[in-house]
């Protein structure tokens, strides 16, 4: 059996805090440290970088290979860039050593996107998403809904003649689209609505998580006076979506020598999905994203490969 040359897989994962990727000290109107958005259609995204950065540090630690965690440049020295057998940390994510010897990861990772969304209704929690969102999963399905209408998708909705957001109040209107097919849980899927790519952005960002906090010296161990701050957060129990690309490493060439696996074999595209997936596991108790330690961050990626096959 012929292996292909890449593999790509989308992820799903539902976050179980608030997650904060920081845009970097800008300042958006009613919050000190706003998050990173998508230009052109503005909602909230978690750059692939920083899904492959923290899923490197995981795949190090349950590998046993914490030289290798760190990124390239800084403290990329410390890289072992070992290729026969192959490095599960450096080889996947890449690595760079300096001066002709650097490898660009077999894995690839893209940026992640607000799949479903959960808002608070007068009838209960509800999961929004549009037809944009749910483009590229392969839902053979159809969807369309008229621009200032709900479509419900679940079953538990499809009697609702309206849905009352509180500021703003949502007609049914006549659509399509089904999501039986999407691995996510049965609840949320019961209860997700679809509304037009022009309302999604406007829905999202009117119901972000925000935030306020406190700046504690670390000196004394007390609040900064005037240190309070307001952060916005993608809420727990959002659904995201992300790809990853998996490269087969068999015609790389590394300081001329072949990439080879622990048993010799070839170092294939599922090689190195296990290697990643072994960090992508821990997102869901480790966590990604800032503010790591105020009980933010933690995404359980919904459809990892079964361990024992
Ligand atoms: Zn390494």
């Amino acid at each position: 059996m012929s292996e292909s040359i890449f593999k790509p897989k989308t992820y799903l994962g539902i976050a179980l805090d608030p997650i904060h990727i920081g845009a970097g000290g800008s300042r958006l109107g009613r919050v000190d440290l706003s998050i990173i958005r998508e230009p052109g259609t503005n909602i909230p995204k978690i750059p692939g970088t920083s899904l492959s950065g923290p899923a490197r540090a995981y795949t190090a630690m349950q590998t046993n290979r914490y030289s290798c965690a760190g990124r390239g440049g800084e403290g990329g020295e410390k890289h072992c860039g070992r290729v026969e057998p192959a490095c599960p940390v450096c080889v996947p994510y890449g690595f760079s050593k300096g001066t002709g010897s650097s490898m660009q990861g077999l894995a690839q990772f893209f940026d992640a996107q607000i799949l479903l969304f959960p808002v608070a209704s007068l009838a209960g929690t509800v999961w929004v998403t549009s037809p944009m969102a749910l483009e590229g999963l392969g839902l053979n399905s159809h969807f369309q809904v008229p621009d200032d209408g709900f479509y419900p998708l679940g079953e538990q909705l499809k009697d609702k003649e309206r849905l009352n957001f509180g500021w703003l109040m949502l007609p049914k209107g006549e659509g399509e689209g089904d999501l039986t097919n999407l691995p996510v849980p049965e609840e949320i899927k019961q209860r997700a609505v679809l509304v037009s790519d022009k309302l999604f952005p406007k829905i999202v960002n009117s119901n972000l998580e925000v935030r306020t906090s406190v700046s504690i010296d670390p000196q004394t161990g007390t609040a900064e006076e005037g240190a309070l701050f307001t952060y916005e957060a993608i809420p727990r129990g959002t659904v995201l979506k992300f790809d990853i690309i998996y490269n087969s490493g068999k015609y790389f060439r590394v300081r001329g020598k072949e990439l080879k696996t622990e048993g010799n074999g070839d170092v294939g595209t599922s090689w190195v999905k296990t290697q990643v997936e072994k960090g992508l596991k821990l997102f869901e108790t480790l966590g990604i994203g800032g503010m790591g330690t105020r009980g933010m961050g933690r995404l359980k990626v919904l459809n990892l490969e079964k361990e024992d096959c």
